[in-house]
């Protein structure tokens, strides 16, 4: 104590002198004090790529009246900032805004930037894209979009990000824990929106930070220690420092400054200097700030293990002016170190993480997931997983378009000045943001997105037709060269659009259709498309004719069809076609078969006209629908689905269809809005009854039509050759003007005592077990009996009474439930009149206009259900789930006379002719990277004991994969092809985790590099990074059988 008096009076004496001085240097060097609460500033920026503003605007601060945010401006005064002090850190997320930034930069400041990077000073955490939603897209996107991050961070900086930071996002997947998180190679994840009671509970045991492992099948192999905010991803109340916060600075003044030095002389250290540039502030408050800084220390340490606590200094579009936050953080560094309370420190998520191993402590274990977020007892998060329904259709069909057209842009080798597919990869990449594919964008944002897949579209179609007519021209470039251009394709064939297959064939001339298949089996399924004549045969790919169906399209759908090309393309079709022309195409694993649609002449046995069947055709109660094993019985009446029979399997059972509204709570204590679902009250849709009940048949397919009312028509489909039942939908425009806004529902109800239990998938892959009205973590107080039981679905849901299984499965991301035992709900569409004051701040009311003629937007899609025998439903909700994701591509060109036949190969498999993937394997990446390698990854498709025979570890040969190459070298990958795979096994931490029961992980080998063999356990996901030596054309043409 005599000693610190001596120093006190010294400092006195400095404090009085120093006026003079210029410049004060505050000890900001970082340590870890281990007997002592480490308080980890982490700075960042929240920088949303695109929500209020879209991507463009947030990057360059146009539109600053929305918001003033400005992301160049936060990566220009950051940079800055760091390089004024080499103690300070900063993290950066969203690598969309930073590539843009870094191509703008001069040679030298890249080279500072690199410093900053090498140094730690500045790190990329996260590093896709952008932050992902992670309720709404499928994990083929969320693989894509962190990978083009990752290999961009490690192209120019050699870095591999090791945090997750999902700050933002609303409510949290498992995927994104298990395969966006341990299989990158991550070694934490970090977020901040979790459910309120779970919060509170968390809070009380400390268990706001565990091990999560998100894989049932994967086990111990999937953990991720996982760190969830106390509050939210902000610092605490009085710790924010933007230029126009209201937290008080820290502030120094000479006479007080001395007043305290007797009993804290450490504050007079620190003054003696500050003051020297402060002698007109009266303001003093250091001694308080301090006191602030270790109460909200201290009161996070109480719900935090070990005595490391976190806080996330910065929040949406912040750092503009970056010193402002940095001034402040050195000081306070400096103050709170002298105090000694508490330690503070510059850090990042990466330094926080191995503080928390060093601790040596056993964590909890957390299994599942982390939905639905609610933030208060009426203010569930679930609206979003069906928000902009169109948007999100749309995103889902140029997924597994890229996928598809990445498989064949390699087959013809990549052109990196284009066309390619980079910039569908871009906009598809930004497209998962989390407020981008969830719906909760402003509509100009929305637009924007949607704008730039449909400009990444166009160039991957050329991409497409170029390969196509690469393939079919006998690849002599003579025939390539004149072909290139023959391709066209359909993107409107949904709304039975297609102008190459719907004009009236010249005489003589025929319609070529190439239909290809980017899943390494053979598949067999109609396709269907518009046509303008009655008289039409089809011939296959080796000549033969083959059945066909024609099926009147009906003035119902061409009005939509005519509006909606006019509202897209600002142009009338020019046609009117008249059928759906149905055919079964058979198509090679990974490859096309041609299909020719030409005139019948007088001698064929041309296509078979659909008979179709009104309620007055018959006197019968009861009338059946579907051609072969799967019967469904309408009543018909009402014109009601009764039930529901396969016999094959010999299943019989009752089942209804219906269709609901919820009315949008429209309170000012909390709306329904692009976030928050608040049902007042559910309505059923009563069907308008017989005159809309209309059967068409024939030898394909039923279909059962009904216009259920003015504003809702539904298309329920039996295919002769399949055992489940496809409904299109086409919802809207949804009335408002009763001035209340709605949210469709679909029912599929048996009378399957199901126990309150349900399953919904994870990011379209893993399902997890839903109890109505519970929760694993916590004792659930029920508040919306409704809002609070939806969960996001991106492949399906299933329900079942231990002897049958219902399952339904989707063509988009849709919330849904099961509110009723037996049930599956399924939210459609929804329009809504009120803002959920969740900060968009404009209502969610999607219209469609033709000029400025606007009424509410109408959408149309899928979804699919069956019922199996319990414990065979996986077969079908995974093989044929993945059909879904990647439905057959189709191609048209035209011929004259039998031209095609003899001039092109008209069948082509990029994989071995006597070879095709196992039914529970996808390629679900196949790309020719900038350095001439290429990308593979192989997806097992099932959970370990969903499936007797496909729950088992399955096999792909990489030499069949390739014909005709050689394979010089293979590498296996992490997930997202930064770091080699063994390296990322080398560096993980096993963290200690409580209460664990170990089960078997089953996962395939090391590749054999004679073999070539690759094995995958289930669910498992292998990358790899193949080198390959060109032997010829490589790809197979199958022999027809
Ligand atoms: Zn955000």
């Amino acid at each position: 104590m005599k000693r610190l008096f001596s120093v006190s009076a010294f400092l006195v004496f400095l404090c009085f002198w120093g006026g003079e001085c210029k410049y004060m240097v505050y000890d900001t060097s970082q340590r870890i004090l281990a007997d002592k609460i480490n308080v980890h500033l982490v700075p960042h920026s929240h920088d949303d790529v695109g929500w209020l503003k879209t991507v463009d605007q947030y990057y360059t601060g146009a539109n600053n009246s929305i918001r003033g945010a400005c992301v160049q401006n936060v990566l220009d005064s950051v940079i800055s900032a760091l390089l004024d002090d080499k103690n300070r850190k900063f993290i950066y997320v969203e690598i969309a805004f930073f590539q843009r930034w870094w191509n703008q930069q001069s040679g030298l400041l890249k080279t500072k930037v690199k410093e900053l990077v090498n140094s730690g000073q500045l790190e990329f955490i996260n590093g896709g894209m952008c932050m992902h939603d992670e309720a709404t897209p499928h994990y083929i996107d969320l693989i894509d979009q962190t990978t083009l991050g990752h290999m961009f961070i490690h192209r120019e900086f050699g870095q591999k990000p090791r945090v997750g930071w999902q700050i933002d996002p609303f409510g949290h997947s498992s995927v994104q824990a298990y395969l966006l998180g341990a299989e990158v190679g991550f070694d934490s994840l970090f977020f901040a929106r979790m459910d309120y009671q779970d919060r509170a509970k968390r809070k009380c045991d400390k268990t706001l930070e565990v091990v999560w492992q998100g894989s049932r099948s994967l086990g111990s192999s999937s953990q991720l220690f996982t760190g969830i905010f106390p509050r939210h991803y902000d610092p605490p109340d009085g710790f924010t420092f933007e230029i126009n916060d209201v937290s008080p600075p820290i502030q120094v003044n000479a006479s007080k400054t001395s007043c305290v030095i007797s009993y804290f002389w450490c504050f007079c250290l620190v003054t003696n200097s500050t003051l020297k540039d402060d002698v007109l502030l009266f303001d003093y408050n250091v001694q308080e700030r301090v006191n602030d800084f270790v109460a909200a220390a201290m009161a996070q340490a109480n719900v935090t293990r070990t005595n490391h606590i976190m806080w996330a200094m910065g929040t949406d579009f912040r750092y503009q002016y970056a010193l402002s936050w940095f001034r402040q953080m050195d000081k306070f560094i400096h103050y709170v170190n002298l105090d000694g309370r508490v330690n503070a420190l510059y850090s990042t998520p990466s330094i926080y993480t191995d503080a928390k191993y060093a601790a040596n402590e056993t964590w909890p274990l957390k299994t599942g997931d982390f939905f639905p977020y609610a933030d208060k007892e009426n203010t569930y998060w679930t609206g979003y997983f069906t928000s902009r329904p169109a948007f999100k259709g749309y995103v889902r069909t140029m997924s597994g378009y890229y996928v598809a057209a990445r498989q064949l842009e390699f087959y013809k080798g990549r052109s990196s000045s284009g066309p390619n597919t980079d910039a569908l990869a871009n906009a598809l990449a930004i497209a998962q943001h989390h407020d981008a594919v969830s719906g909760t964008q402003r509509q100009h944002v929305a637009a924007d997105y949607a704008m730039r897949i449909s400009i990444g579209y166009a160039e991957a179609e050329e991409v497409v037709a170029s390969t196509l007519a690469y393939l079919t021209t006998s690849r002599s470039s003579a025939n390539y060269e004149k072909s290139v251009g023959m391709f066209q394709q359909c993107p409107l064939l949904n709304i039975s659009y297609c102008p190459p297959s719907e004009v009236v064939l010249a005489n003589g001339k025929s319609l070529v259709v190439v239909v290809y298949n980017s899943l390494g089996w053979k598949r067999e399924e109609v396709v269907r498309v518009p046509v303008s004549s009655h008289e039409l045969i089809v011939l296959d790919s080796s000549g033969r004719e083959i059945e066909s169906q024609l099926l009147p399209i009906f003035n119902s759908s061409l009005n939509m069809r005519d509006y909606h090309v006019k509202a897209y393309l600002g142009k009338s079709p020019s046609t009117t076609p008249q059928y759906w022309l149905g055919f079964t195409a058979t198509t090679p694993p990974l490859g096309f078969s041609t299909y020719i649609i030409s005139s019948a002449k007088h001698t064929d046995r041309s296509s078979i006209m659909s008979t179709m069947w009104t309620s007055d055709s018959t006197s019968d109660k009861t009338v059946v629908v579907g051609g072969g094993d799967l019967k469904l019985l309408y009543a018909t009446d009402e014109g009601k689905l009764t039930s529901y029979i396969n016999n094959r399997n010999m299943v019989e059972e009752s089942m209804e269809h219906s269709y609901s509204y919820y009315s949008g709570y429209n309170g000012t204590d909390q709306a329904s809005g692009a976030y928050i679902f608040r049902p007042n009250g559910t309505f059923l849709i009563k069907s308008e009854g017989e005159k809309a009940f209309t059967i068409l048949r024939g030898p394909l397919m039923d279909e059962v039509h009904q216009q259920l009312n003015s504003w809702i028509y539904q298309v329920t489909r039996v295919y002769k050759e399949k055992e489940h039942a496809e409904v299109e939908f086409i919802i809207g425009p949804i009335p408002v003007d009763d001035g209340v806004g709605k949210e469709i529902t679909t029912q599929i109800t048996t009378a399957f005592k199901t126990n309150k239990t349900f399953y919904t998938d994870s990011n379209g892959r893993d399902f997890i077990k839903r109890v109505r009205d519970f929760r694993t973590d916590w004792d659930l107080q029920v508040n919306q009996p409704v809002a609070g039981n939806y969960y996001p679905i991106n492949l399906g849901a299933y329900v079942g009474d231990g002897r049958m299984e219902l399952s339904v499965l989707v063509d988009r991301a849709v919330g849904g439930s099961s509110l009723v035992d037996g049930q599956i709900e399924l939210m459609l569409h929804r329009r809504l009149l009120c803002d959920d004051l969740k900060g968009v701040g404009e209502v969610l009311n999607e219209t469609i206009c033709v000029l400025n003629d606007c009424k509410g937007l109408v959408v149309q899609g899928k979804f699919y259900f069956r019922i199996d025998p319990v414990g065979t439903g996986a077969k079908w909700r995974r093989t044929f789930g993945q059909e879904i994701y990647s439905p057959l591509l189709l191609a048209f060109s035209e011929q004259d006379e039998n031209e095609w036949k003899n001039s092109h190969v008209s069948s082509f498999s990029m994989i071995d002719a006597s070879y095709s993937l196992p039914n529970n394997i996808a390629v679900i990446t196949l790309q020719e990277l900038e350095s001439g390698k290429v990308l593979v990854r192989l997806a097992h498709l099932y959970e370990v004991g969903e499936d007797k025979d496909y729950s088992v570890m399955a096999t792909v040969e990489l030499k069949k994969l390739f014909p005709n190459r050689k394979i010089s070298k293979v590498t296996e990958m992490n997930l997202s092809g930064n770091q080699e795979r063994g390296e990322m096994e080398r560096k993980r931490l096993a963290w200690k985790v409580k209460d664990l029961s170990e089960v078997k992980i089953v996962r395939g080998g090391a590749v054999d590099s004679e073999k070539q063999v690759v094995e995958l356990g289930p669910m498992e996901i292998r990358t790899f990074i193949i080198d390959l030596d060109y032997l010829g054309m490589f790809g197979s043409v199958p022999s027809d059988e």
